[in-house]
């Protein structure tokens, strides 16, 4: 059974909502939230997954600023990936810019960009 108006729920769709500025996650009724592409939740295992509107903006959790990376990345160095806290979530994203001012903490909102080394669409944050 799938809810009226969920998507199927793919990691794909949730890009594309994100680059719409329409960014969400799933919630069950027990207030759990988790990123798609998910059919259970994996905290408490219901099946009972509604897209929620993702909060505008989250805050830096922790960082990491990448120098040397894996090959599919390597023209993107330096970066930093981020942990930011969206409330019932966390999302993981690349920061392209802004290397020096990055610290735990900061607002954040949630963006599409690409990979520098392979052009292939990535979640970023931007520093607000
Ligand atoms: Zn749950």
């Amino acid at each position: 059974m799938t809810a009226p108006g969920v998507r199927d729920a793919g990691y794909d769709d949730f890009v594309d909502a994100l680059a719409e500025g329409e960014g969400y996650y799933l919630e069950c009724e027990n207030g759990h939230g988790t990123l798609p592409p998910r059919r259970v939740c994996p905290h408490c295992g219901s099946r009972e997954l509604v897209e929620t509107a993702l909060p505008e903006t989250g805050t830096i959790d922790s960082y990491t600023v990448v120098h040397v990376a894996a090959p599919a990345f390597a023209d993107d160095v330096p970066y930093a990936v981020a942990v930011a806290d969206f409330g019932a979530v966390r999302l993981t994203g690349q920061l392209q810019s802004d290397l020096d001012a990055v610290e735990t903490g900061l607002t954040v909102a949630p963006r599409v960009g690409k990979s520098e080394t392979t052009g292939e669409r990535l979640l970023t944050f931007e520093l607000r």
